[in-house]
This record gives structure tokens, sequence and C-alpha cells, in this order.
């Protein structure tokens, strides 16, 4: 029987429930207690604020300790459509704090707050999917470096299975400064580091409204109503409808994984030879690594835009784990699971406000890196220090006319999906 929570669940310490009195009064009411809220925490309590955060369930249910745990900088979009977007000064702003600044921030955040969780610089291997992506890939790395001083190189076939035992890949692209987390025993770590400065967590406590009372904001929970300086949205992929400004804002879009059982004695090696996170250029989005104890495969992937039940996407992602690594095709899976990314529709993360509520989200299918920044720079910007400057608030955080709530076209998306998916194939000559 597949067991349906996070694999990274089972190292995931209980919470001990934060207050027994919902408090009457704070400077400061974060809302969701992922990677975003509980950083942006850890910032304000630091700074003297009274801050209290909500999670609707247990702080860290969300995207936070159910993703690959691979962290790093970039994005969806290519450099010129950063550049068309925003023009070159933002968009080369926003590649430095994507590529270098979030992921220096979030390993200082582990290593200043010692956080032991199991991170490592690993690198990344991103698998192209064909010769000719190869070739353009390496032709665009110097157009990258000259913007951003990333240190990535490219491996190309001959040289492939010193990296990744597969054969699927023209080659590929290595990230030598992305590395690795346990997501479970990151997220315990700062949301410890939040309560350490004085924060107040508290579980099972969603919030149903906030209203502006005067200066101040009214947040509503079952428990009662809280008078608050100020408020932060850090909902991400988890954002209700209740709150529909922000709902109009971010898709929701599921992300699904597996984990395998344990491997036989020397797989773990002959798999992830260097013990790479990685990932690949397909649409289908694969993703995948080892555990931090080197037992299991982990990996990820669109196994569909909308819903589908765990034993589904189970079927779907296993025959892409063994289409990459064949030499799995006997090995059982144990765990599969899903969670919410939050993605915009510009494809770009974004903190702002909106009626004076503040918000930061929008990561669009990464943000163990953007999250702990995100919190961190929205938290000083509500205390109006100049450090929370950033290109995440020049973003655009739109909506569509005819995007309302529900994402009622993901199917037609997933439709689509399948196509660029046939594409992939005859991109291969298959
Ligand atoms: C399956 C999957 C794989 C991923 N893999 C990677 C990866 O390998 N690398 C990477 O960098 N990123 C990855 N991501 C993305 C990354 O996990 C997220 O971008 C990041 O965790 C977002 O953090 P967050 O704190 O903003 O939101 P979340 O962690 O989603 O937290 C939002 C919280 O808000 C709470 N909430 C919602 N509404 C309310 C309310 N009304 N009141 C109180 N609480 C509320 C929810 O309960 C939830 O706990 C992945 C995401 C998924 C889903």
């Amino acid at each position: 029987m597949l067991k349906t929570d996070p694999f990274w669940w089972e190292d995931f310490a209980a919470f001990d429930g934060g207050p027994a009195e919902q408090p009457e009064a704070c400077d400061v009411v974060v809302v969701g207690a992922g990677l975003t809220g509980c950083s942006a925490a850890l910032t304000l309590a630091r700074a003297g604020q009274k801050v209290l955060v909500l999670d609707a369930q247990r702080p860290g249910y969300g995207a936070s300790t159910r993703n690959g745990g691979m962290i790093g900088g970039g994005y969806r979009l290519s450099q010129a459509e950063m550049i068309a977007l925003y023009g070159p000064e933002t968009a080369s702003r926003l590649l430095m704090e994507s590529h270098v600044e979030s992921l220096a921030f979030a390993v200082s955040r582990i290593k200043d707050e010692g956080i032991d969780c199991d991170y490592h610089q690993y690198g990344r291997f991103r698998g192209q999917w064909n010769d000719a992506e190869y070739d353009a890939t390496a032709r665009s790395l110097d157009d990258l470096r000259k913007l951003v001083p990333i240190n990535v190189e490219m491996v190309p076939k001959s040289r492939q299975r010193s990296e990744i035992g597969s054969d699927l890949y023209s080659g590929g692209m290595l990230l030598l400064d992305h590395g690795g987390v346990h997501p479970g025993k990151y997220l315990n770590g700062m949301l410890a580091a939040a309560t350490r400065a004085g924060s107040q967590v508290m579980g099972d406590t969603p919030a149903l409204a906030v209203d502006r009372a005067g200066s101040d904001f009214r947040v509503t929970t079952p428990r009662g109503t809280i008078r608050a300086g100020a408020v932060l949205m850090a909902t991400n992929g988890y954002t209700q409808p209740r709150f529909a400004w922000l709902k109009r804002r971010i898709i929701p879009v599921s992300s699904y994984l597996i984990a395998t059982e344990e491997l036989p004695d020397g797989m773990a090696d002959e798999l992830f030879p260097t013990g790479r996170m990685c990932v690949e250029t397909r649409f289908r989005h694969c993703y995948f690594r080892l555990s931090p104890d080197c037992k299991r495969v982990v990996l990820g992937g669109r196994a569909a835009m909308g819903k589908i039940s765990t034993t589904r996407s189970a079927i779907i992602l296993r025959s892409l784990l063994v289409e990459i690594f064949p030499q799995l095709k006997n090995i059982a899976l144990t765990h599969s699971w899903t969670g919410h990314t939050g993605f915009t529709f510009s494809f770009v993360p974004n903190i702002g406000q909106s009626d004076g509520i503040w918000h930061a989200l929008g990561y669009s299918g990464s943000g163990n890196a953007l999250a702990p920044y995100l919190g961190h720079k929205a938290a000083l910007q509500m205390l109006g220090d100049a450090g929370g400057e950033t290109g995440f608030s020049k973003t655009t955080l739109e909506t569509r006319f005819w995007y309302r709530n529900r994402p009622w076209y993901l199917p037609f998306a997933h439709a689509l999906y399948r196509m660029k998916d046939m594409q992939d194939d005859r991109r291969r000559g298959k």
C-alpha cells in the first residue's frame, strides 16, 4: 500500500500547538506558516515586532514540506523574455536576485540559524532533451554569465555517465552552486528559528477574513479576532477562495512526487555517481534525486495539470522513472504524494500590497531559496527598512478576466501539455 503523506513527513517534527489562547492584538499577523511566513516572522521578530503566524493546518502543511528539496535559482522564462517583460534594468536585477542573492540568503539563513536540514551543495544536472537544445544552451551560457556570476558548465553526452546513470539525455548543464535539503527538516528549522526569535505560531487556525479597522487590521479566525498593525499573506498555492483578490492572481498547479523503496547495495552510486540534484528540459519536467540518506530515489513531475489520484500519478511517474533509469524496473514505490505550487500569470513572484495587506508569493514552481528570501524582503519593507528593496516589488501580479477562483481550464492546459509531450517525442525522433 503506497503512503500518501510526503516521504519527508517521516522526519518532520510534531508541532507543539503554539499558545493556548489566541492573542487579542499584535504588531503583525502572518497568514501561512511555510518558508515565506516563517522567514518573514523571523525577520520581524528580530526587529522587535510582536508577531503571530497563523496556519489553517499544521504549520508547514503546504508546499514547503512536500517539495523535491532542490535549492537553487533561475526562472521559467529566458533572459530575453524577462527583458521584454520588465526592461533590461529590472530584468538584470531579477536575474541576479533569483540566481545568486536568494540562494546565498537561504544558505546563510540555514547556517546562521543552525538549521539541521541535510543541506549540501550537490550541484544540479539539467539534462538536455536533444542535441540541438544542448548546443543552444551551451551558446546561451555566455550571455547569462555576462548578466550574473553563476558557476555553470556543460557536460557533453560522452561524459554524462560520470554525472548520472542514464543515457536518456543529450548531455546536460551543471549548475554547481545549487544544492539539496530535506524539506521537512528545513521547515522545522525555519519554524524553530522564528519561534526562538519570539514569534508565536498557531496551527489549525485559518484566517477567515482580514478587514481594515482604522489604521490597523482585524483578522478573524474561528477563535475570535486579532487586532494587528499589519498583515502579510504568505499562502502561495494554498491561497483560499475567501481571499478573492489574491486567489484570482495565484494559480494552484499540482505537482506529484514518488519515493522508491530502499535501493540494493551499489545502485545509488550507479544512478547518482556525484549525488547531483537532477532536472530536465522536456515539458514533462521531471526532477529527481537521492534521499539525503542515499537509500531511495525521489522523483517529481507534472503527472497531470489537474487533480488526479496519487495512485494514478504513481503509475505515470513510475513509468517516467523507469524511462530515465531502466535499472529501477523491479524497484517498488513506497510513497506517492502531491502538493500545490503557486503560479503567477507572468511566472515571476511578487511582493506588494492590496488595500494595505501585504503579500509575498507566486514562486511558480520553485521556492526553496526564493520563499525565505521574499519573506525576509517583505518583512524589511513592512518595517520601512531600505534593505527591503527588491526587483520583486516591480513585477506584476495580474489576473485575467476569464480567471475566477477555479482553474476550470486546467484540463485544457493538460491537453495542450500532452501535445507538447508528443512534440518532445518528435523532437527526439520517436
Ligand atoms: C510537489 C512540489 C515540489 C516542489 N519542488 C521544489 C523544489 O524541488 N525546489 C524548489 O525550490 N521549490 C519546489 N517547490 C516549490 C516550493 O515548495 C514552494 O514555492 C514554497 O514552498 C512556497 O512556500 P510558501 O511558504 O510561500 O507556501 P507554502 O509552503 O505552500 O505554505 C502556505 C501555507 O499557507 C497556509 N494557509 C493557506 N490559507 C490560509 C489561511 N486562510 N489561514 C492560515 N493559513 C493558510 C497553508 O496551510 C500552508 O501551510 C515544489 C512545490 C511542490 C508543491
